[in-house]
């Protein structure tokens, strides 16, 4: 069979890429060895965001005495492991459902199998043969397990997929990784009553994060009850816990289970990349600015090309490559892509740190507004957070915005836009915020790095 477009893998990249691609006139299918929605929807993104849901609602019943709420009796409340379990797999379905719903509305064609290159044109699916004039390679990513970590054999060792799969919650937790896996899974398992201990290698949590609000994030998440040891190296994982490695001084960790989380890796595994003679770097598809790969015609999104482990920027590379496929000028901005954390409260930032402001010698200046000023977030009972804006002094770009508050995933939709927008702080001056709402918190915030915020 010959097609116009043939994606590979069909996760948040190559599902959104497919649809784009058949909406755009061309004929197009996608070939998926497992259940499309990839490990976003199945094993990933949404099954922990469930997991989370749960927490938080535990934690505001727990408080419930707070908010003059009687007749409750916190310690009575427990989490159904098994009801979750369910609740999770209804709503894994749910979507994945819908997103075959949304291929077959679209007309593409889902080919169930592994796909292998046997030229740069031709990919063999089991028995079968699949040419197509472009091809997009969006097979994701898989858990690292670094050869630094020795595993002993009765090593009780999971990743997120099986922390996700849990019948029972474990007594202990030891969480190697203190990145958005390893805090995200140590809030929910942390909150559900198991003890967590994070081993981070670096001297912050979310390394990825700024600074001062990767440590307000810290503080928020020992509040629930998680132990972290930063600036450790874990070096074996045994029968019953596992050994690390602190300013030279080895010590032992005893936990029921631990929870591998120190990265994912590209994942062409099986692809034959070789036979169509895409180029790779360190397991990476290389790829420049509009997905296309060392190949003609052959382009590549998502984990796949280690850029930006996403699911939301897996989907806009895939519409980056379909325009690109469709003769369009697109380029992907990789300066623009939000990150999330959900725990709580959330934290959530696009752009440069300020570390990485500092190091690129910017003449930036600085705005903060504290959520304690916030009125919404004084009725909320939920003062725990920060909204802090890197702006260029000169021009007033943007450079950076770091939101920790009750949904700054939410929060962070304005900066994201006013990023992209290039808009400054006299733009959003003149943008009526709603009172009383958290996001007052980002016009103050903006209003603060020119030295103008009313309520601080
Ligand atoms: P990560 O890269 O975010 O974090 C890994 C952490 O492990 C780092 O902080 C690193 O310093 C640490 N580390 C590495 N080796 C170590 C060692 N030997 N001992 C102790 N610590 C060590 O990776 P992750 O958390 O596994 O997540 C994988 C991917 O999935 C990432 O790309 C992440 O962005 C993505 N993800 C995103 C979300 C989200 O956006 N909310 C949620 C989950 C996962």
């Amino acid at each position: 069979m010959h097609y116009d477009v043939a994606v590979v893998g069909g996760g948040p990249g190559g599902y959104v890429a497919a649809i784009r691609a058949a909406q755009a006139g061309k004929k197009t299918c996608l070939v998926e060895k497992g259940r499309v929605g990839g490990v976003c929807l199945n094993e990933g993104c949404i099954p922990t965001k469930t997991f989370i849901r749960t927490a938080h609602l535990l934690e505001e019943y727990r408080d419930a005495e707070r908010f003059c709420l009687t007749g409750s009796s916190p310690g009575a409340v427990g989490v159904d492991m098994a009801g979750l379990q369910a609740r999770k797999n209804d709503i894994v379905t749910q979507l994945t459902g819908g997103v075959s719903g949304l291929l077959k509305k679209n007309r593409v064609a889902v080919v169930q199998g592994a796909a292998a290159f046997t030229s740069p044109t031709v990919l063999k699916v089991g028995n079968e043969s699949v040419s197509a004039t472009d091809i997009i390679i969006a097979s994701g990513s898989r858990p690292v397990f670094p050869k630094a970590i020795e595993l002993a054999k009765d090593a009780r060792l999971i990743t997120s997929k099986e922390a996700l799969e849990l019948a029972v919650l474990p007594e202990s937790v030891g969480v190697i990784g203190g990145g958005v896996i390893g805090v995200e899974f140590a809030y929910f398992l942390a909150v559900f009553g198991a003890e967590v201990h994070v081993f981070e290698a670096m001297d912050q949590i979310l390394p990825t994060a700024d600074a001062e609000l990767a440590a307000l994030a810290r503080h928020a998440m020992e509040q629930a009850g998680v132990v972290f040891h930063t600036g450790v190296t874990v070096e074996r994982v045994t029968g019953d816990g596992l050994v690390y490695r602190e300013d030279g001084t080895r010590s032992e960790h005893k936990c029921e289970v631990t929870l591998m989380a120190v990265g994912r890796a590209p994942d062409a595994t099986g692809l034959d990349l070789e036979k169509a003679g895409v180029k790779t770097e360190r397991g990476a598809i290389v790829t420049d600015d509009r997905l296309r790969t060392s190949v003609p015609h052959v382009y590549a999104i998502g984990d796949v090309n280690g850029k930006f482990m996403l699911a939301h920027t897996a989907s806009h590379e895939g519409e980056v490559a379909v325009d690109t496929i469709c003769g369009l000028d697109r380029t992907m901005n990789y300066g623009t892509i939000p990150s999330c954390v959900f725990i709580n409260p959330e934290l959530a930032w696009i752009g440069l740190t300020e570390r990485q402001a500092k190091e690129r010698n910017l003449n930036f200046q600085v705005g903060r507004f504290p959520l304690a000023n916030n009125g919404r977030a004084l009725t909320q009972g939920e003062t725990r957070g920060l909204v802090k804006i890197l702006t260029e002094k000169r021009t007033g770009e943007i450079l950076g915005a770091h939101i920790m508050a009750p949904a700054a995933g939410e929060m962070l939709g304005e900066m994201i836009v006013g990023m992209t927008l290039e808009a400054t702080p006299d733009e959003f001056a003149v943008a009526i915020h709603a009172h009383p709402t958290l996001s007052e918190c980002i016009a103050e915030a903006m209003a603060d790095t020119i030295g103008k915020a009313v309520h601080k």
